[in-house]
């Protein structure tokens, strides 16, 4: 069966990159019929952040990539937390130290500084020869010390990767990199290889920066006898052609495009199409439509520049294709913050703007009509298109309140400019300046009125007759 994992580390954040590669795995997973696993690698405990593993998991659930076991849910292959672990790295690193594959290592930060400062661009394997009783007595006199992985020190590896083909690296390229920590945790290099082993991981999905790595990690699941997963590496999401989309541009995380009004939805279909192309010329698809065209030959061997105005776009048809009893429900915490107190019928105020919004903050811009009347300026009503003016204003604003008081708004306006040899659009530019102070307002007179209610109509029209001096 199918296992695939997803293994975040804990730093308070949930990157949209990362967002991606849980998605795929899950993606994966579930077209083939498999489990998708969520494991915590919180063994570098200086980045840990309070609370982070909750944001993980709260992003999931919103993003809709649920997982099998993991965290809370458990499952047979547990604990999926890799601080509750600990016993389980030692005893294999214990392995490793016996069939010399792992050695122990006493240098101090010191020498190991020196070194480098002396052109070494990777450890000299110092310790590898020390006498088994010298170690011993090393470790009996509590001196600390790290277990390092012994690579050979000539040859080559080669492996295939689902995405870049066949990857080959030359040993002396790489480092006898540290397994187990003088704190007795084990780093990411070698606790990976353990948890895919032992939790059944059959493919693994991750970001590219393990690309050149891998056979360091083969040549563990060599040592220990284990069969390797299939491994698919995915490329980063870049901000542009030389940058990667980074925490540092300050919205990189799905959090922050949640924030700004995206739908957790519009996010998670994007950025599946950003690196993966479905290859049936679809844009718009649902959870089920990706799982069910999801395949590993549409992942793209290169980077993908994100876009956000693209994301936006997709969003604006998912925000179409509300209720307009959720989009109302989703907008009311954008006008709590924006346009609170407003003496106005807000669920109207969601049916005008639902179709006017690409993202939940457009609100902000679109509804800016509601302060707009606290400074009215009186030179709106000149518009050159109608060809309308203040004093046109001016001669106007009493009929203006007359037709508001009229059952039939519209009809009233009509003949307003009928009667005066005005056209009806002259008319209804100042009818709706009169009323809202604001150039843009998402509908004409008649939803204005319907807006604000009739009473508060009026009173900003005959306000305006005031400023107006008519
Ligand atoms: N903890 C690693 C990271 O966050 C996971 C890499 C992997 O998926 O193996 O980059």
């Amino acid at each position: 069966m199918v296992r695939t994992r997803f293994a975040p580390s804990p730093t308070g954040y949930l990157h949209i990159g990362g967002l991606r590669t849980a998605l795929y795995a899950y993606l994966f997973a579930k077209k083939n019929g498999g489990k998708f696993i969520l494991r915590i690698e919180d063994t570098d405990q200086n980045r840990e952040v309070a609370g982070a593993v909750d944001i993980i998991i709260s992003a999931l659930d919103k993003a809709g990539i649920h997982y099998d076991e993991g965290p809370i849910v458990g499952g047979d292959y547990g604990p999926y937390v890799q601080s509750e672990r600990k016993e389980i790295y030692l005893k294999y690193a214990q392995k490793l130290l016996e069939s010399g594959d792992a050695y122990c290592c006493f240098c101090s930060k010191e020498r190991l500084a020196e070194m480098h400062e002396k052109g070494a661009t990777k450890y000299d394997k110092h310790c590898l020869h020390l006498s088994k009783q010298e170690v011993q007595e090393r470790i009996a006199k509590g001196e600390p010390y790290v277990i390092r992985q012994n690579i050979p020190e000539s040859g080559t590896s080669t492996y295939h990767d689902e995405v870049f083909g066949d990857v080959t690296v030359d040993f002396k390229d790489l480092e006898d990199n540290i397994l187990i920590k003088s704190d007795g945790m084990p780093t990411y290099n070698f606790a990976n290889v353990i948890d895919d082993h032992l939790m059944g991981i059959t493919h693994c999905i991750r970001g590219v920066e393990y690309l050149m790595s891998t056979p360091k990690y083969n040549l563990l699941y060599d040592a220990l006898g284990w069969k390797r997963p299939v491994y698919i590496h995915l490329q980063p999401i870049m901000r542009d052609s030389q940058h990667k989309l980074s925490k540092r541009d300050g919205d990189a995380g799905f959090e922050d495009f949640l924030r700004k009004g995206f739908l957790p939805h519009a996010i998670v279909n994007y950025i599946a199409l950003l690196g993966w192309n479905p290859k049936n010329n679809r844009e718009k698809l649902s959870m089920d439509e990706l799982i069910e065209s999801f395949s590993i030959d549409g992942l793209q061997k290169s980077s993908s520049i994100f876009d956000e105005t693209k994301m936006r776009w997709l969003n604006s048809l998912y925000v179409k294709e509300m209720s307009a009893e959720d989009f109302h429900t989703a907008a009311v915490p954008y006008y709590n913050e924006y346009y609170p107190n407003k003496n106005i019928d807000y669920v109207y105020l969601s049916e005008l703007l639902q179709s006017r919004v690409e993202v939940l903050s457009d609100i902000k811009e679109r509804a800016a009509f509601l302060d707009a009347f606290d400074s009215f300026d009186t030179e709106l009503f000149v518009n050159k298109k109608w060809k309308t003016t203040v004093d046109m204003a001016k001669e106007l604003i009493d009929d203006c309140i007359k037709a508001t008081e009229s059952a039939d708004l519209n009809t009233a306006l009509e003949s307003l400019a009928e009667s005066k040899g005005l056209k009806k659009g002259q008319v209804l530019w100042i009818y709706r300046i009169a009323l809202t102070g604001a150039i843009a307002t998402p509908g004409g007179g008649a939803e204005m009125v319907k807006l604000f209610g009739k009473e508060e109509a009026l009173r900003r029209l005959n306000a305006v007759k005031k400023i107006l001096g008519a």
